[in-house]
Order: C-alpha cells, then sequence, then structure tokens
C-alpha cells in the first residue's frame, strides 16, 4: 500500500535527481504530496502487485492536447487557462510544487500600470488586472492587495521618465512630487535634494505563491493532470505531434508550451540564444519604529539611485519590510551556478542603500531569500513560437519583472497553442530580436 507520504520512482530514496541536461538538482522535502501523485502511484503499485490490471486500463493517460513544460508562475497560469478552454493538459514540474528554487517564491510580488519599463506593456497589464480578479473569485483567494507604489528618481532617471510616458500615454493616475513635498509626504526616505517621486494609486502587490497554487487549483479542478517531482529530460517534435519523455515515461501532445523559468536557457542553449540568469537576494527587514512602515503610511517604492535600482515593500507581517536591489548582480549560464545561501558579503549593497536612504529600515534581518531573473539582453520578455517547430512555444526571459502579467500570459500562451498567435499586443516579445531578427514590424524600439 503506497500512503501519501512515499513516492514511487527515481527520487523516492530521497537523494539527488537529474534535470534534462544532467546536472545534479537538490532533493526536496516530501512532505506535500498531491492528490494527483497518489492517485498516479496507487495504479503503478496496482501494476506491481497485479499486472492484469494493466489490460483493463488502469495505466494512467499519457496523450494530452497541450503539454506543458515547468508548473511555477507562468505554467501553473497556462495550464488553468487551458483547461479552463476545455484542453486535456498536462503540466510537468521538476519539484515539489511551490518549491523555492526558481523564480516565483518570496511572498509578495509587485503589481503596477504605470510601466517605466514600456508603455506597450500598459495593455497587458489592464488585462492582468482582470484575470487576477477573476481567479480571485473563482478560488476565494485573496491574491492582490492595493497599495501605492512610489518610484524615486531624478527627472532624468529611466524610472521616472519611464513612469510618466507610460501614465501620459495611457491617462494613468499617478502624481508628481516635487523635491519638498517627497520629503513632507514621505520622511521615512532621505533621497538626494534632485529625487522627485511619482505616486501611482493602482498599484499593489500579489501573494506570489498564493497566485501559483490558485492556477494550480483551478486547474486540477476543471480536469488538468499536473505531475510534480517529475523532471522533463527530453522532448521532441514533428508536424502533428510532440513527444515528451520524464523520469516517468513518455507523453504525447499536439502541443508543447515551455514555461521552464531559469532553466529555459539551457533548454534553448543549441539556438544560440542570449538568455542568462542572475541571482537575487529578498530581504525582510525589522525597521526602527514599525508604524512609519504600515501599508498605511508607507507604499510600495522602485527607487533608481546611484548605487542602482532598489525596491521594497510595507511591512506586512512580523518579518518586517521587504527590501531588494533589482538587477546588479553578475549574470550567468544557468541555475546550477547560483547559490541559493545567503552569506554576509551579500548584505553590503544592502546596509549602503538602506544607510543612506532609508534609515528607519536598516534594523535588523528577519529573513533573507534567494531568487532567480532569467534575462534577455533588452530585459523584455520572450513570448513566441519555437524557433524550429510551429507547434510548440515558449514563454520565458521574464528579465526579473514578469510575474505581475502571469495571469495574461496564461491566456496569450493558450491563444498561441490554439491558433499559433494572439490578438493581445505581443509583437515586441518575438524570440528572433534575440539573434537580431525582429519580425520587420515589430523591432523593439
Ligand atoms: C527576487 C525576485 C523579485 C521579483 N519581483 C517581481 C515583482 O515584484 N513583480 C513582478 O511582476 N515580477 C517579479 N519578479 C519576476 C517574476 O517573479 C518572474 O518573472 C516569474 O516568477 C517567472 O515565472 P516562470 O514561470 O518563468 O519561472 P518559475 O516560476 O521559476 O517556473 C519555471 C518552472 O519550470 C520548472 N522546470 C524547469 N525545467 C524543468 C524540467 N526540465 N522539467 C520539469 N520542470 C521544469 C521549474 O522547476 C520551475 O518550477 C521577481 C523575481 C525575483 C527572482
Amino acid at each position: 500500500m503506497i500512503t501519501p507520504h512515499q513516492r514511487v520512482g527515481p527520487n523516492s530514496d530521497g537523494k539527488e535527481s537529474m534535470t534534462g541536461s544532467g546536472k545534479a538538482i537538490p532533493s526536496v522535502n516530501r512532505l506535500r504530496v498531491f492528490e494527483f501523485i497518489l492517485a498516479r502511484n496507487a495504479s503503478r503499485d496496482l501494476e506491481n502487485y497485479c499486472p492484469l490490471a494493466i489490460s483493463y486500463n488502469f495505466r494512467m493517460k499519457n496523450t494530452f492536447d497541450i503539454i506543458v513544460i515547468g508548473a511555477g508562475g507562468m505554467g501553473s497560469a497556462t495550464a488553468f487557462e487551458l483547461s479552463r478552454r476545455g484542453h486535456s493538459v498536462l503540466a510537468l514540474e521538476q519539484y515539489q510544487l511551490g518549491h523555492l528554487f526558481g523564480s516565483s517564491h518570496g511572498h509578495t510580488r509587485i503589481i503596477r500600470k504605470a510601466y517605466y519599463e514600456h508603455p506597450d506593456y500598459v495593455p497587458l497589464l489592464h488585462r492582468a488586472y482582470e484575470r487576477w480578479h477573476d481567479l480571485e473569485q473563482r478560488t476565494g483567494r485573496h491574491l492582490l492587495t492595493s497599495c501605492g507604489c512610489l518610484s524615486l528618481g531624478t527627472l532624468q532617471s529611466e524610472l521616472v521618465r519611464g513612469v510618466m510616458a507610460s501614465a501620459s500615454q495611457h491617462r494613468l493616475n499617478v502624481d508628481y512630487l516635487d523635491s519638498a513635498a517627497l520629503k513632507t509626504t514621505y520622511p521615512q526616505f532621505t533621497m538626494p535634494g534632485n529625487f522627485v517621486g511619482l505616486l501611482e494609486h493602482g498599484a499593489g502587490f500579489l501573494y506570489v505563491e498564493d497566485c501559483v497554487q490558485a492556477h494550480l487549483d483551478a486547474a486540477i479542478e476543471l480536469g488538468a493532470s499536473i505531475h510534480a517531482e517529475e523532471p522533463v529530460l527530453n522532448w521532441s517534435a514533428n508536424r502533428d505531434t510532440v513527444e515528451v519523455t520524464t523520469v516517468q515515461g513518455t507523453y504525447s501532445a499536439a502541443k508543447l508550451i515551455i514555461t521552464a523559468g531559469p532553466w529555459l536557457p539551457e533548454l534553448l542553449r543549441e539556438f544560440g540564444y542570449p538568455f542568462t540568469v542572475m541571482r537575487q537576494i529578498m530581504w525582510w527587514i525589522n525597521p526602527i519604529g514599525a508604524a512609519a512602515f504600515r501599508r498605511d503610511r508607507f507604499p510600495i517604492f522602485i527607487s533608481e539611485t546611484p548605487e542602482g535600482y532598489f525596491y521594497g515593500l510595507p511591512m506586512l507581517d512580523q518579518r518586517g519590510v521587504k527590501v531588494a536591489r533589482h538587477y546588479g548582480a553578475e549574470e550567468l549560464g544557468g541555475p546550477n551556478e547560483v547559490d541559493g545561501n545567503v552569506g554576509e558579503q551579500d548584505e553590503a549593497p544592502l546596509r549602503d542603500f538602506l544607510g543612506k536612504y532609508l534609515p528607519g529600515v536598516n534594523g535588523d534581518v528577519s529573513d533573507a531569500q534567494t531568487c532567480i531573473y532569467t534575462l534577455t539582453p533588452d530585459r523584455h520578455f520572450v513570448m513566441d513560437a519555437h524557433p524550429e517547430h510551429a507547434n510548440v512555444f515558449i514563454a520565458g526571459g521574464f528579465s526579473g519583472h514578469g510575474f505581475k502579467f502571469a495571469s495574461v500570459i496564461g491566456e496569450i500562451m493558450a491563444d498561441f497553442a490554439e491558433k499559433g498567435g494572439t490578438d493581445l499586443p505581443v509583437g515586441m516579445f518575438n524570440i528572433g530580436r534575440l539573434l537580431g531578427n525582429p519580425p520587420a514590424d515589430e523591432a523593439v524600439e
């Protein structure tokens, strides 16, 4: 009899398992075992003790309309949307669901519309908000909390100019605070005299793990098969079908969607795309004088300082204020090069920033976690068909700002799988640009 805490398969010894690229990945805590694993194991157990059972169709289904590789932020949303549209879906995840080795953990993600990165993201953001609210209603979970977002920089900074451009082009509700107003309204910040602030009222934060789990729960309820702890070893495609081989077996489908996050560079290495990954650290710090850093008095902030980009969120729980540096670390080849431990040397840039610009938050660290960005050279996303296979689609390279879009990215990838393209504005995310070949009318500015 297989109990919920056992698992049949190559990882059942609790030791290291291998990714498709043959690299060692950490063993995982197996306490959370999901119903679908239990069902799968029960069927295998039955096969072991009663071979005849196989001929009575106790084997698990291995043919699907669409297979999704990776059940993190984007894969969970894609699996949900495909299931919602009535497709049979298999999502394959190499680790436990909700694991800490990729990009979609760390309690919160900022969501905002006055998008300094490029005004063309704004229509997608309008849709993303709608879809997050739909997911809240469908699952009865609270996922998105409204909170003002204050952008801090000089008038010449990329951040301030970018927020202003998106706000004016899309008529977004953003208040301008000159240097004096900034000091009076938010005395918690001690920015240089030439800094201004832009306060976006429609911003907020998402509870990142809950969002992923909500998409997965909703997908499972609609009939999706989600296999955790089942690394994909390789896949192949011909004109009509794709085959995906995992540590458990081989599955086939009409279409394949790859949402492998930081593992994408490895999966596409042969094509020479210049994806890299970057180790980032999220810090939670007990502020000095907690009341000044609650959400009623302290906004989400993003700042472009001479020391780089730093951002943070107000105190949401006993861990204190969340603060992190955005970018600023070495670009690496893949997750296997990322050190998952946080050391004393990591703290120096943070202390420098806090000491200069946010002294009230320069208290004791209560928690710290590493997380991985998957970068493209222009820091814009990739959502496109595979360069060689019209029935394989890729969503990746979210460059440290993708999570807020996950709800709409599920729709975009479902559109790709259904009709090879989407009516949503995604032209700037074509993969060809990474090799200097954007479609003629869709070049990134
Ligand atoms: C510190 C930090 C802060 C961030 N802050 C923000 C923010 O405030 N706002 C925002 O919008 N975005 C933010 N982001 C970016 C956002 O979190 C990411 O863009 C998003 O989570 C990426 O999701 P993903 O699905 O591509 O990757 P992941 O969530 O990592 O999912 C990829 C999944 O694929 C699985 N996988 C890979 N290879 C295989 C295989 N061979 N077989 C099976 N499974 C496989 C992985 O295990 C993983 O679970 C932040 C990111 C970090 C790291």
